[in-house]
């Protein structure tokens, strides 16, 4: 494919970026790569992890490191072990229901459903306000941090 060569006329710039990036912009990188790539997971994997004798010692061979949750902040997936950096973009406040937007202009409750419920956030977040920022329903996180997750028991995760 065409497009597959010019990736590859590219990848002298890539490299060039990839050698001049920080640390921090680096891990954010291969953060997101393992989120959306198998391929990328493994390779991370076996660079990272199998390569490093530490690593490798203290681990069993059946439970690799990573370990995947749900953020309580963003709800989207995230690696446990590459959450040192502030990739977590959330809403502190709550998502309210904003009666003055466009959106319910010809909206009647009765007969077109209630608008305060989580059906109407997921579909129509343009009718909806963030207490935090004043920000629509589909404006991004106002705050950054890192990823959190509640502790619960392990044994509701366990497949
Ligand atoms: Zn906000
Ligand atoms: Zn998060």
């Amino acid at each position: 494919m065409a497009s597959h060569e010019r990736d590859f006329e590219y990848m002298p710039h890539l490299v060039n970026a990839i050698r001049q990036a920080d640390v921090v912009r680096l891990q954010d990188t291969l953060v997101s790569m393992a989120i959306l790539s198998a391929e990328a997971r493994r390779l991370i994997h076996a660079k990272l992890l199998a390569d490093n004798p530490a690593t490798a010692a203290s681990q069993t061979k059946n439970r690799p490191i990573a370990k995947y949750e749900i953020c309580e902040q963003c709800h989207k997936k995230y690696n446990v072990a590459g959450n040192g950096q502030k990739i977590c973009e959330f809403h502190p406040g709550r998502l309210m229901a904003d009666y003055g937007a466009d959106v319910w202009a010809d909206h009647d409750e009765d007969c077109h459903g209630i608008i305060d419920t989580d059906e109407m956030r997921r579909n129509l977040p343009q009718g909806f306000m963030w207490q935090c920022c004043r920000g629509d329903g589909k404006a991004r996180g106002c705050k950054t941090a890192t990823h959190m997750t509640k502790e619960r028991p392990a044994k509701r995760f366990r497949p």
